[in-house]
């Protein structure tokens, strides 16, 4: 049985104080409403330690929304994942569409901080998806593939990975995948894995959705056999639309 992740990526948005703001609410309904999936909140850099103040003793997983693959160097403007582990971070997300799109991320360096922050003691949740080009070419499953394999090229161990599926036109859209297209996509991940890791270790693999899910459709796409969770952006940033998903997970 997979524990259901529900996970809010804040992306560029709110202040520090906005942020311990935003977070000490969500800490308060997750902390004593008898969730009993998992919940994680994404805040910008600056304000991952003071969130994680607020939100530790509710169980919420801190989590940080990239990383770079050294530890330490001159890499101006980056953040390594051994720096977010001892800022008490539990995941970092990795190969957002928004970094590849925007950031040049290749499927290469996502593999590379993958394996980093793996080795440093976070856990991982990958991002894939394909463009609305890509799915009306009809090679979605080839794109998501391919994205899988390059992501996890030299990783043996997937205990502390959750993969991420976000078709990219769904991101920020209000477009969503229906439940069925999705869960289709999730298998088709499931089965990656499987040839990849084995049977058992991607029978216990958690795989989100992410795209424009919201209180209105996160029930239903939350219950496809496939679907453990969902990896929210702007519905992540309102405590009742956040607290709703969160909620449809169990
Ligand atoms: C995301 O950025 O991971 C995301 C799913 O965004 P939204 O929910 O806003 O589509």
């Amino acid at each position: 049985m997979r524990r259901k992740i529900v996970v809010g990526n804040w992306k560029m948005n709110n202040t520090i104080a906005e942020s311990v703001e935003l977070a000490t609410a969500i800490a308060e309904k997750v902390g004593n409403d008898g969730v009993t999936c998992e919940v994680g909140i994404a805040p910008t850099f600056p304000a991952l330690h003071e969130v994680g103040k607020v939100i530790e003793w509710s169980g919420i997983a801190l989590t940080a929304q990239n990383c770079h693959y050294e530890n330490d160097g001159a890499f101006t403007g980056e953040v390594s994942a051994r720096m977010l582990a001892a800022a008490g971070c539990r995941y970092v997300i990795l190969g957002h569409s928004e970094r590849r799109q925007y950031f040049g991320e290749t499927s290469r360096i996502v593999n590379l901080k993958v394996r980093k922050a793996l080795a440093e003691g976070l856990k991982v949740i990958m991002c894939v998806g394909e463009t609305l080009e890509q799915r009306e070419n009809g090679v979605t499953e080839a794109v998501i593939t391919e994205q899988v394999k390059e992501g996890l090229a030299e990783v043996s161990d997937i205990t502390n990975l959750v993969i991420a599926y976000e078709p990219v036109w769904a991101i920020g859209t209000g477009k969503t995948a229906t439940s069925e297209q999705a869960q289709e996509v999730h298998a088709s991940i499931r089965a990656t894995v499987a040839g990849i890791c084995g049977e058992q270790a991607a029978s216990h693999l958690r795989i989100q959705y992410g795209g424009s899910v919201k209180a209105s459709n996160a029930q239903e796409i939350f219950s496809m056999p496939d679907i453990d969770g969902g990896l929210i952006g702007g519905a992540s940033l309102k405590v009742e639309d956040f607290m709703a998903i969160v909620n449809a997970a169990g």
